[in-house]
């Protein structure tokens, strides 16, 4: 193991610090570039001895693969290097800690937290799902945060399972059973569905504190693992039912029940559609542009449609964007719309009852702009509940959308 033999490590060009943290096959050490940039990086010392099943050559050629993989979810591995001994990782820094920490300093998260994260999660794993990449180690240790103020989720330590056995040769289990899917740790055939297992355990502690196989004794832990039984979702606190929905769907023991990765994505509670993400802001733009177009030929009813629908994709952006400046500019912009969504609305129709749904994605933005916009978010409410009542008549290109329904 890389714990013994890595400490301290000496590699080309950097300065390596403080310990971050130690995982199942790696030490991970906070170091910064000797170059003028003096750049911050985290540094993921790996042992060739941890690595079984494949060869040395073989996860070499894999990391080049990783080192061209940019998602804005995913960490990014910048670089590498290696010696006789061990394979060095020089990978982007996360100042947040990891999401184990984030839970445990915080008990358990709200829901709607819980559900940022879901979501950020869910896109880094259709993007790797796209690259064919399986995570097959996920637990809130490989989720890491960005920053301790807005964090973005950053999904770590991907793509190495593949390359060693969750079982050593003297046949002990490596990592966590809390996490690891059923069939994995019973040693049966497993394949990328294992993930879908660790993302209902991680999603099931985030919202209850703790992993749904906590246990007091390894014997208890095991009878666990090894029962029939559903898992039991505790009624407190209270969830929606999208959520429970996907819990248990996530949480299904066998995996030809288990939820498919198509559906998880397509969830409504996952809502890959509106989760915050660099495609949130050109969506809401192009939105934007046929409203107005709609709004010139005097179609106020189409036109009311379209910016409410764009407003949609507006909360998302405003919560994916980090820069304070161009956030701003997001926010003037949606006050713009939402005034003339409120004028199209008078003209659409006279009786303007709030029919305002709760969750809908409106009520966010409105939310978001209370704290200093009244006035624009009394224009958004209306124009949200000409938006409901819409959905309410089945009829206006809004709502199409799963969230828009009555
Ligand atoms: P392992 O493969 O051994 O499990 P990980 O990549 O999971 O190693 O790293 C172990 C721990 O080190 C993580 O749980 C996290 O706390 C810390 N860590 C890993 N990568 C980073 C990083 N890029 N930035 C900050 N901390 C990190
Ligand atoms: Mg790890």
């Amino acid at each position: 193991m890389a714990r013994a033999g890595c400490a301290p490590p000496r590699l080309d060009g950097f300065v390596l610090t403080e310990r971050l943290g130690t995982g199942t096959y790696a030490t991970v050490y906070k170091a910064y570039g000797k170059k003028d940039t003096r750049e911050v990086v985290a540094v993921k010392c790996v042992s060739k001895r941890s690595l079984n099943r494949a060869s040395v050559e073989n996860l070499l050629t894999e990391i080049e693969i990783l080192k061209t993989i940019r998602h804005p979810h995913v960490v990014e591995l910048k670089d590498f290097q290696w010696d006789s001994e061990h394979i060095y990782l020089i990978m982007e820094f996360c100042a947040g800690g990891d999401l184990s920490r984030f839970i445990r300093t915080r008990r358990l998260l709200p829901e709607k937290v819980a559900r940022v994260f879901l979501q950020q999660l869910a896109c880094a794993l259709k993007f790797l799902h796209d690259h064919n990449i399986s995570h097959l180690d996920l637990k809130p240790q490989n989720i890491l945060l960005s920053a301790p103020d807005n964090p973005q989720l950053k999904l770590a330590d991907f793509g190495f399972a593949q390359y060693m056995s969750p079982w050593d040769e003297q046949h002990v289990l490596r990592g966590s059973p809390l996490y690891m899917a059923p069939e994995m740790v019973c040693r049966q055939q497993y394949d990328a569905r294992v993930d879908l297992w660790s993302v209902g355990v991680i999603l099931y502690e985030a919202l209850f504190g703790r992993p749904p196989f906590a246990s007091r004794s390894f014997a208890e832990l095991e009878e666990k693992i090894r029962s029939d039984r559903a898992i039991e979702l505790p009624s407190r606190p209270p969830l929606s039912p999208d959520c429970r929905d996907l819990l248990q769907r996530l949480l299904e023991r066998d995996p030809r029940r288990r939820i498919s990765f198509q559906d998880f994505f397509a969830h409504p509670f996952v809502d890959m559609e509106h989760a915050p993400g660099p495609e949130s802001f050109p969506k809401a733009s192009e939105l934007v542009v046929e409203a107005v177009r709609k709004d010139q030929e005097g179609d106020a009813s189409a036109a009311l449609a379209l910016y409410c629908k764009a407003l949609e994709y507006f909360v998302p952006a405003l919560r994916y964007e980090s820069d304070p400046r161009r956030k701003e500019a997001i926010r003037a912009k949606v006050g713009q719309y939402i005034s003339r969504a409120e004028e199209l609305k008078a003209l659409v129709t006279s009786d303007s009852k709030n029919l305002l749904q709760q969750g809908s994605p409106a009520r966010e933005v409105l939310k978001e702009m209370a704290k200093d916009k009244p006035r624009l978010c009394a224009a958004l409410e209306v124009a949200a509940a000409a938006m409901a009542r819409q959905s309410l008549r089945g009829g206006g290109g809004s709502c199409s959308t799963p969230r828009c329904r009555p």
